[in-house]
């Protein structure tokens, strides 16, 4: 007798198989049978023509925070994600020494805009290593399952206080950075990640630690995965670590590396693709890169109290140490704004702002003409430069205007050609971090509906491997990923003909009260983790208990 059949489903197996009509049966957590299965079972439901797939693996997460005190994920659950990879970039919350909680959250929320005061209050500091805070979430539970990076961040902190962001380290640190991230992957961990982009500051604008690492302590890290004879190396590259030096860890760990984070830039419309290539050109030598993109435009709202878009820049990085009177002071310089537009004129790798001003939106201004209107459009009326037309209309008004601007990934033929890519893995949600600037955890169901049903770019059979098979695959996830008798049953049941992902709404419901992004499901009709249904087509069942395992055991 089976716990589950699901019948007359479009199953569609995780690995890129044509599309089947049939049946699938699920007992104890697992699959017992695919296609073909009589015998009864305690709960069955009629599919009815929809389609049937593995459940979504989010490999670019940042709910390290957020899952101490919310076990549900929120919102990627119910938008058919089964398992979820934390501590991406390497901004992870362990290991921790109770003297550096509070550095450690002032660098999150300047870096993944997570608002001070929700982690303040919400966050369990019951650990302070890697191996604890790993039992922690084992004994806590989740929705989903979660696997989870020994981030480089918060290893440098840990063995460096203070000088973790302002210097190279020792060969003796060096040496215990290694032994805390050999203890963490072999306690569990899927791998370590690190960052040395631009784009990631820290408290007072600070580059975050992992950024004042030197070549030879990146090496020495990622040596561990050797020694360990698993896990997975995440990179958010900036523009001056070179695929030659990926490609080198690479070999030399014999591990896989995850590049990030790839995004299609119209003005620099084939930087991307050379990435691809070269990542490409790796894998024909036998090295195990893959390049980390995002099927999603990336659009942010934002404040000029916080211009996440503007951060990355260097010029920026003046106003940034400022606070109050001195920082809109700072913004209101002829000196500062000339080195500025100085800055976004000359070409830059893996900067998020390009100089679109016909891209960027006043989306709430206390003038009202002003709203829903490019700021190319308005320096053009106003006869102004458009850098000045900003920071102008902003300083009027006690730096509230809400801005938009459309960064990256804008041209969809950009993005097809990505998707196309062998070499390209889908990702860069996001989930759990810039809670408030912009909100992809809806990336998958945004694969089947836009990229697949809306453009045809992806047969439904390849955007389904590209959210299951394939991320498993790279990652080491064991029986998991695919449609097969003995796996887990992590299940996604949705409708082709309307799955996507809803609008974006703003929600108050972190800790202290602080704001989120959230987004609703179009066409989901169940989720399942290790057999256990957490969503239907109502959305969460909350009720349930927490079905999500701690992912620890990794394919070599
Ligand atoms: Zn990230």
């Amino acid at each position: 007798m089976h716990d589950l059949l699901i019948r007359n489903a479009l199953l569609l197996d995780g690995l890129g198989s044509a599309p089947q009509r049939g049946d699938l049966a699920v007992k104890d957590g697992k699959i017992a049978a695919v296609g073909k299965a009589d015998s009864a079972a305690r709960d069955t439901l009629d599919a009815d023509g929809l389609a049937l797939m593995p459940g979504i693996i989010d490999n670019h997460t940042h709910y390290d925070a957020q899952i101490t005190w919310d076990p549900w994920v929120s919102p990627s659950p119910a938008l058919g994600v089964t398992t979820a990879i934390i501590g991406n970039c390497g901004f992870t919350i362990a290991p921790c020494r109770p003297r550096d909680r509070e550095r450690v959250m002032r660098n999150l929320t300047q870096v993944e805009g997570m608002a001070i005061d929700a982690l303040r209050a919400g966050i369990r500091w019951d650990f302070e290593t890697v191996p604890q805070y790993l039992d922690m979430l084992e004994q806590q539970g989740a929705a989903v399952n979660i696997a989870a990076f020994v981030g480089h961040s918060s290893v440098r902190t840990y063995v460096m206080g203070e000088d973790a962001t302002k210097r190279a380290a020792s060969d003796a640190e060096v040496r215990k950075m290694r032994d805390i991230v050999l203890e963490g992957v072999s306690a569990g961990a899927i791998g370590f990640a690190s960052s040395t982009s631009p784009a990631h500051n820290g408290d007072g604008g600070l580059p975050m630690p992992s950024r004042a690492a030197d070549e030879k302590e990146i090496a020495a890290l990622v040596g561990t995965l050797k020694e360990a004879g698993r896990g997975v190396f995440m990179l958010t590259k900036g523009g001056h670590t070179s695929m030659t030096f990926l490609e080198q860890l690479a070999a030399d760990s014999g591990r896989p590396v995850v590049v990030a984070a790839l995004f299609h830039d119209s003005m620099k419309p084939e930087a991307v693709f050379q990435e691809l290539a070269a990542i490409g050109a790796a894998n024909e030598r036998k090295h195990r890169l893959v390049g980390a993109m995002s099927c999603c435009p990336l659009t942010m709202d934002f404040t000029l109290r916080s211009p996440y878009t503007f951060e990355s820049l260097d010029s920026w990085k003046e106003a940034m140490r400022l606070k109050g009177d001195a920082y809109g002071a700072k913004l209101g310089e002829t000196g500062f704004r000339d080195a500025l537009r100085e800055e976004i004129a000359r070409p830059g790798h893996f900067r998020l702002f390009n100089g679109e001003w016909d891209k960027v939106h006043v989306v709430e201004s206390a003038r009202p003409h002003a709203e829903n209107r490019s700021i190319a459009e308005l320096a053009r009326e106003a006869g102004k430069d458009p850098l000045d037309t900003m920071l102008d209309l902003a300083l009027g008004e006690n730096l509230d205007t809400v801005f938009s601007a459309q960064l990256l990934n804008t041209d969809e033929s950009g993005i097809a050609r990505m998707l196309r890519d062998p070499n390209a893995l889908v990702s860069l949600s996001d989930a759990g971090a810039h809670l408030t600037f912009f909100n992809d955890s809806g990336f998958g169901l945004h694969l089947l509906g836009r990229w697949s049903r809306e453009r045809g770019v992806l047969s439904l059979e390849q955007a389904a491997w590209r959210l299951t098979g394939h991320p498993a695959s790279i990652y080491g996830i064991r029986d998991r990923g695919a449609l097969k008798t003995g796996y887990h049953a992590d299940l996604f049941l949705f409708d082709p003909q309307t799955v996507n992902r809803g609008p974006n709404r703003r929600v108050y419901d972190l800790p202290a009260g602080q704001a989120r992004l959230t987004t609703d499901a179009i066409g989901v009709h169940g989720v399942w983790v290790n057999g256990v249904r957490i969503a239907d087509q109502n959305g969460l069942r909350k009720g349930a208990p927490l079905p999500g395992k701690l992912l620890r055991e990794f394919a070599a």
